[in-house]
């Protein structure tokens, strides 16, 4: 095995309401409980949601996860929520840098990497998720936009830091799509990732930072993806809300990791 500590991450995004929201925390916290499986699980509600949520999960091993976080403290910024704010409701997560964020809502590298440092000082848990478009792959770029990417957003995050974060590689054309990278994609893109770690900071860094993979994991591809040498567990969108198929990808991080 490598040492690493799995992890899968549910991203509800702007889905669910209230009631489905809590129905389907309970569901998943019921099966997730303290001591029974070695991995990280955590999962990542609508803004409105995280209490409630994080109510419904009480007594589970699943952590509460926000989706964004604003890259100030606090202040004139309507409709931001500051990282303060989220650990008040007992957040101990946020995904930085999601595709959609990035390529729907304008989100610059810049601010990425703002945003990161901000989760971080204020002593949340990170997911730095990085990828590229579909038109970058077929022009043979997707290692150069995930390195800058990640150089980007890495560029005065000390070694501390960065040996605590989660790396998320999903390639934007695998995101709501069905078409999911092939186990072969995901293992080259994660030991380029890896790589660039050890480039980046040091070897021993770059072998014990999680790198998940995340793009239509479903429980039908979930095995063969975590399989993969270097793969750590996976960042789940669609397949997360429903609780069967969420614990079935969840099981399939404990038993399939692989060594690397
Ligand atoms: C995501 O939003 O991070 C994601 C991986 O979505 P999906 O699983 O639906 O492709």
């Amino acid at each position: 095995m490598s040492g690493r500590r799995p992890f899968v991450g549910g991203n509800w995004k702007m889905n669910t309401d209230l009631a489905s929201g809590e129905a389907l925390a309970r569901t998943v916290g019921a099966e997730c409980v303290p001591g029974l499986g070695s991995l990280d699980v955590v999962v990542f509600p609508p803004f409105p949601y995280l209490q409630s949520v994080g109510g419904a999960l009480q007594g589970s091993a699943i952590e509460l996860g926000a989706q964004d976080l604003s890259s100030e403290a606090n202040g004139a910024l309507t409709g931001e929520v500051s990282a303060e704010m989220l650990m008040d409701l007992g957040v101990a997560w946020v995904l930085v840098g999601h595709s959609e964020r990035r390529h729907r809502l304008g989100e610059s590298e810049a601010l990425v990497e703002e945003k990161l440092t901000m989760a971080l000082e204020s002593g949340l848990s990170a997911v730095l998720c990085v990828g590229e478009t579909l038109e970058q792959r077929r022009a043979g770029r997707a290692h150069e936009i995930v390195r800058h990417q990640l150089t980007s957003a890495l560029h005065r995050l000390s070694a501390d830091f960065a040996r605590e974060i989660v790396i998320a590689y999903e390639p934007v054309w695998a995101i709501g799509t069905g078409v999911a990278a092939t186990a072969s994609d995901a293992r080259e893109a994660h030991h380029e990732i890896r790589e660039f770690m050890s480039s980046r900071y040091d070897s021993e860094l770059a072998s014990g930072v999680r790198i998940v993979y995340g793009g239509s994991l479903v429980p039908g591809n979930a095995k063969t993806i975590f399989a993969e040498l270097g793969v750590d567990g996976g960042l789940v969108g669609g397949a997360s809300l429903k609780a069967g198929d969420f614990l079935s990808i969840c099981s399939a991080a404990t038993i399939g990791i692989a060594a690397g």
